[in-house]
């Protein structure tokens, strides 16, 4: 309600802000979460909530009128097509340099990503944010994440023997055959109802190929876990298509929000005002950077330090196809979910996974997604000409990751006497390297932030997701942002309350 008063106001429903609210809620909090993407709650026309990686149209894509597709061709052929504009569930947002892939909806990423559920080597993790105890985080807060997200790990006798992930065991074959380890990756998907879809006892969902634009049963995104738990306290009012655009100190204490209300193609209905006590960021990296990148430049909020906007990185996204022999073939029926990939961290920088080409065809195909190591960060700056946040990254910084992806291609194509695929990304072009999946930074922890995410400059503000992590996680970045954000509400619970 425009005029409201609430205790804690939580911008988006990701990974930091679910956690952010449900914890809030335990400790007795009435909290108001403030979400500018749909609810994804009811079915469309065709029964389902959520369409098919196959067959994309108005729910796929936010506020477009052509799809953008991560893999934009095929065989030589554009596969993007003419959508409804609408605010659909994935969000291809464009920078200069670089396409950020976000979900949009309650439940953030969670709704639109594979699931995979990496906790980083314990060895790497004072690298990725070195002014958090390690102990901790892997005693307590991983296992609390890990836990509460639902992680699980693929059956490996069952691995050794379904269809659908004969594309992994190639995968995993080439991969040993060039001295890499292989490892299994864990995921939010419930394992034992993927297998019943194998049998074709439930309606399927992995093996449908679903993936990207949201997932009709077999995945736990948030909305089956955080989300639910946070439902059954009752004490959090969950508002879709609200769109905040401006907090400011009030006069008397706490912070005046702003929001607009939006239809489903994106117009302004309604602006609301409200009075929060705290507000806490959990837009995303992309979306807490720029909100905060803007009011601080804006006069809005000038007392944020120097360090917003900064620290922003890509985790080292970039994908890659080969082309296999007759005798690999990857097969026609493929899994969406990912379960395993190839370990070069340490010697070369690189973290590999296997990824599915669901086409429902056997294209002899092997596919990657690779973390790298790749050093280069990124700012965020106000552009006052164009009213809009604007993103350094250049095109040519993604070229150290993908010589550290190199470090493990190069060798399997040797070892395998085969090419890439030059087909997947553009005519005549190897490297997914447009894009990222994984955005992290701009609100840095221990930086723009204090060692727990209170914003520096503002008391009652704070960051909680992935905008705190400087760029780089080593591996898939939710399970981290999940426990990162555990550990900073139980101190702002013990001390802020
Ligand atoms: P988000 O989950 O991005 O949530 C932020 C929310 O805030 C969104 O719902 C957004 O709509 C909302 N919002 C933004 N601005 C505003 C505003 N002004 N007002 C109101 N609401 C706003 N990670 C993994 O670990 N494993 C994977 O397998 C994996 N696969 C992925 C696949 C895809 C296609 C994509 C796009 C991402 C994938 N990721 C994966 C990344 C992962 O989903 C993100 O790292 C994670 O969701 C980030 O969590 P977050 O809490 O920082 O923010």
């Amino acid at each position: 309600q425009s005029g409201a008063h609430v205790p804690v106001l939580v911008i988006g429903t990701g990974y930091g802000g679910s956690v952010a609210a449900l914890r809030l809620a335990q400790a007795g909090v009435d909290v108001q979460m403030v979400e500018m993407g749909m609810a994804w709650d009811t079915p469309g026309a065709d029964g389902k909530i959520f369409a098919n990686t196959t067959n994309p149209d108005g729910r796929s894509y936010w506020l477009r009128t052509h799809t953008k597709q991560p893999l934009s061709n095929f065989l030589g052929f554009p596969i993007d097509r003419e959508i409804p504009l609408y605010t659909g569930i994935l969000d291809a947002e464009e920078f200069a340099g670089i396409t950020v892939y976000q979900g949009r909806g309650v439940g953030g990423g969670s709704l639109v990503n594979g699931g995979m559920a990496v906790t980083p080597k314990r060895e790497n993790f004072p690298a990725i944010l070195p002014s958090v105890n390690v102990d901790e985080m892997y005693n307590t807060y991983y296992p609390r994440a890990n836990t509460n997200l639902g992680v699980g790990l693929i059956d490996p006798a069952w691995f050794d023997t379904t269809d659908c992930y004969q594309y992994a065991r190639v995968g995993r074959k080439q991969a040993q055959r060039s001295g890499f380890p292989f490892v299994f990756v864990p995921d939010v998907y419930d394992w034992d109802y993927m297998k019943q879809e194998a049998l074709g006892t439930v309606p399927k969902s992995a093996l449908a190929g679903e993936i990207l634009y949201g997932n009709n049963y077999g995945k736990k995104s948030l909305q089956k876990t955080y989300i639910a738990q946070i439902r059954a306290t009752g004490k959090v009012n969950i508002s879709p298509l609200h769109k905040v655009t401006s907090v400011a100190p009030a006069v008397g204490g706490g912070y005046t929000v702003q929001i607009d209300q939006i239809d489903t193609t994106g117009n302004t209905t309604t602006t609301k005002t409200v009075l929060a006590d705290k507000v806490f960021f959990a837009a995303g990296s992309v979306g807490t950077s720029k909100l905060l990148t803007m009011l601080k430049a804006t006069g809005k909020l000038p007392n944020l330090n120097g360090q917003i906007g900064q620290g922003w990185g890509d985790n080292g996204n970039v994908m890659v196809g080969r082309a296999n022999w007759w005798w690999d073939a990857t097969g026609s029926l493929q899994a969406s979910i990912p379960c395993g990939g190839i370990d070069n961290w340490a010697a070369g920088g690189a973290f590999a996974e296997v990824a599915p080409l669901p086409t429902g065809i056997e294209t002899y195909a092997s596919f990657y997604l690779s973390i790298t190591k790749n050093p280069n960060r990124a700012q965020f700056s106000w552009n006052a000409a164009t009213n809009k946040v604007d993103l350094s990254w250049q095109q040519a910084w993604k070229q150290p990751g993908i010589d550290m992806a190199r470090s493990i291609f190069d060798k399997i194509n040797a070892t395998e006497a085969t090419v890439y695929r030059s087909d997947l990304f553009g005519v005549n072009k190897i490297w997914g390297d447009l894009l990222t999946y994984h955005p992290l930074g701009g609100a840095v922890l221990n930086k723009a932030t204090d060692n727990y995410g209170r914003l520096q400059g503002y008391s009652g503000l704070y960051a909680i997701d992935g905008s705190l992590i400087p760029g780089n996680t080593s591996v898939n970045p939710f399970v981290t942002i999940t426990a990162l954000a555990e550990r900073n509400i139980e101190n702002i619970i013990a001390h802020d309350l």
